[in-house]
């Protein structure tokens, strides 16, 4: 699955189950960012279970791309977006949604095969519903429901 729609789901997921987070006064927003958090990492479960067409690219041209598409989709949802708390929660949710597939590259960086382990048990469920395929226009169309949900729900005048 491409990066953008990890991103963008992750945010959309994070600022999503904040209706259900019950918490007992407003300043109590740590909960709520552990939650956001959580549910992004789940999204990225969920997104990777549908059987999906991943990069044709490789090596130093993927990590360009991933780097792009990674600027772009958090200006795209960041953007003038003046609520600290939502702020904090889209940029969770962006780090939950990458979190999965970046502890493959960091894991590459250090040699830490621990967090190759970590990685892997968070794709036990990839390509799992086999009866569903997101090809990239599927993918891109997610993508964009997913920050039409962030700007629009959550814009501040
Ligand atoms: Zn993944």
């Amino acid at each position: 699955m491409i990066a953008s729609t990890h991103l963008a789901v992750g945010a959309a997921s994070a600022l999503f189950i904040q209706r259900y987070v019950s918490t007992k006064d407003e300043y109590d927003v740590v909960k709520k960012y552990l939650f956001g958090f959580g549910a992004a990492i789940f999204s990225h479960m969920v997104l990777d279970s549908i059987y999906h067409l991943e990069y044709s690219l490789q090596g130093q041209a993927l990590t360009s791309c991933l780097v792009v598409e990674f600027i772009l989709v958090s200006m795209v949802l960041l953007f003038g977006q003046k609520n600290p708390v939502i702020q904090k929660m889209i940029v969770l949710g962006i780090i939950g949604g990458a979190l999965p597939d970046g502890l493959y590259f960091v894991s590459l960086f250090t040699g830490w095969n621990w967090l190759l382990m970590v990685h892997d048990l968070l794709h036990v469920t990839h390509g799992m519903l086999s009866w569903l395929y997101a090809n990239y226009f599927v993918q891109v169309l997610v993508t964009l429901l997913a920050v039409f949900y962030v700007r629009i729900k959550f814009r501040t005048a």
